[in-house]
């Protein structure tokens, strides 16, 4: 399969002004909410630690704590089910979806169900699946992947929107105003929602001492899946295990605040078995997480529970918006797990990194994606997958770097480059830098020659004081 080109598919992102500078305004106006809101908590560095060590903790202990779930979940009324893979996983659901004569399915928010491309597998089989989150709705609509792992539209415009659903449900296509927008969506699912067979979610935690699961969302349509259908199916990742119902309250604390700043998830609801006259099954996936689990030094990666606080602190995703790395995770916690998924197709993305340390900085459970970022280009180059141009770079560089001498010389030559080169040139389309900066005049001598000589007339200058 063909390589992502993650920078030739963000700058199709940034040829388009209004759409790249929005994107970047949103994403970063939750960044610093979540900046202001974690500095109103005193034991907020305290919260990120504990986080990380519960999952440490739950993840070197996973056997102990999966069968735990599986124990109390059975002993709540909910069919448990076990997917070694992707493909598993939508044979699973699928096969209790045609027991029960399953037509037409709603759908929660569930970055797993996209992992495992479950609607698409259950479109080739006749079956309809309608997303219940507004911003997934309108990526389903557009026939687009989520492009932000909660705020899935967020590189869209209003005007966009509103073109999509005057399309769509022949609403007034220049009305952009998010309540009318918000209206033609809830009018339309209502219609939706009265014939769902079945509904379908996620889970944020699934809590191993209950064997119960927590779905945090902020437009309740877990809730609408988890109620109104007669049958209710959650896909959880092996890793979202938390220990004890105890450890919810932290969890839920950092989890909204790292992701959009705000205090809370507007719905934080606890699902421990089916309602009345309702089935509830879980399917618990593993999907590479196990390998992952055991790789020395990638284990961490595990330990995400998918804020999103890395995307919007990442410059390069508020840039080039999250379509361009065409997978199902993308920004700083994609770039660090889809390689794991596919190392030819996602081998340019740990690139896609100016290694700012930001996300690190943000992440609420200390996955350490800078590290990552480094121990997957050391895969991508002993792998033979890197990019000839990049290989070149590097075996120049090291040529270069290896001896004094050589870097001296190389140091004076881009120097006398920089001086005698035309100004046009510098300046031109072909250094797109140019584009957005301007340059700065070369100095007259190499960093290397003003500090030899600044030495040289302390020295004098010390001799004669002395
Ligand atoms: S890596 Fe950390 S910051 Fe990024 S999505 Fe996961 S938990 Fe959130």
């Amino acid at each position: 399969m063909k390589q992502v080109n993650q920078v030739e598919n963000g700058a199709k992102f940034l040829a388009d002004t209004a759409h790249w500078r929005s994107h970047d305004k949103c994403l970063w106006a939750a960044r610093m909410r979540r900046d202001q809101v974690a500095q109103n908590i005193p034991e907020w560095e305290e919260m990120r630690l504990l986080a990380s060590d519960i999952k440490r903790h739950t993840l070197s202990n996973l056997d102990y704590y999966l069968e735990e779930f599986e124990r109390n979940a059975i002993a709540n009324g909910i069919h448990v089910h076990w997917a070694i893979d992707a493909e598993e996983h939508n044979q699973i659901v699928y096969d209790i979806f045609k027991a029960h004569n399953v037509k037409v399915v709603t759908k929660g928010k569930s970055m797993l169900m996209d992992e495992c491309g479950m609607r698409e597998f259950m479109g080739e089989r006749g079956i309809e699946i309608f997303e219940a989150d507004l911003g997934e709705r309108i990526q389903q609509l557009s026939n687009e992947r989520a492009s932000h792992i909660v705020m899935p539209a967020i590189h869209k415009l209003r005007g966009d929107v509103a073109k999509l659903f005057a399309k769509h449900m022949g609403s007034d296509p220049k009305n952009d105003d998010p309540h009318y927008l918000n209206g033609v969506m809830r009018k339309d699912m209502r219609k939706n929602y009265v014939k769902v067979d079945a509904g379908m979610s996620g889970a944020n935690f699934g809590i191993a001492e209950t064997g119960g699961i927590v779905v945090c969302t902020n437009e309740g349509n877990a809730d609408i899946s988890a109620n109104v259908p007669p049958l209710y199916v959650v896909s959880m990742g092996i890793e979202k295990l938390i220990p004890r119902a105890s450890d919810v309250p932290l969890f839920v604390r950092l989890l909204s605040r790292s992701a959009l700043g705000f205090h809370v998830t507007q719905y934080t609801s606890h699902y421990h078995g089916p309602r009345e006259g309702q089935e509830m099954h879980i399917v618990i996936v593993d999907n590479g997480r196990a390998d992952r689990l055991a790789t020395p030094g990638y284990s961490e990666v595990l330990k995400c529970i998918r804020c999103s606080a890395c995307l919007n602190t990442c410059p390069v995703f508020r840039r080039t918006g999250g379509l361009s790395y065409d997978a199902p995770y993308m920004g700083p916690i994609g770039i660090v797990l889809e390689p794991s998924y596919d190392l030819h197709r996602y081998a340019q993305l740990p690139y896609a990194c100016t290694h700012c340390g930001s996300c690190a900085n943000v992440c609420p459970v200390h996955v350490p994606i800078p590290s990552l970022v480094f121990r997957w280009r050391d895969i991508v180059v002993e792998k033979g997958e890197d990019q000839l141009a990049h290989r070149l770079e590097m075996d120049v560089s090291e040529k270069v770097l290896k001896t004094e001498y050589r870097l001296v010389w190389a140091e004076k030559f881009a120097l006398a480059a920089l001086r005698h080169m035309p100004k046009g040139l510098a300046n031109s389309k072909l250094n797109p830098w140019a584009t957005e900066h301007s340059n700065p005049e070369p100095p007259q001598q190499t960093f290397r020659e003003y500090y030899q000589q600044e030495q040289k007339d302390k020295n004098v200058s010390d001799n004669q004081t002395t």
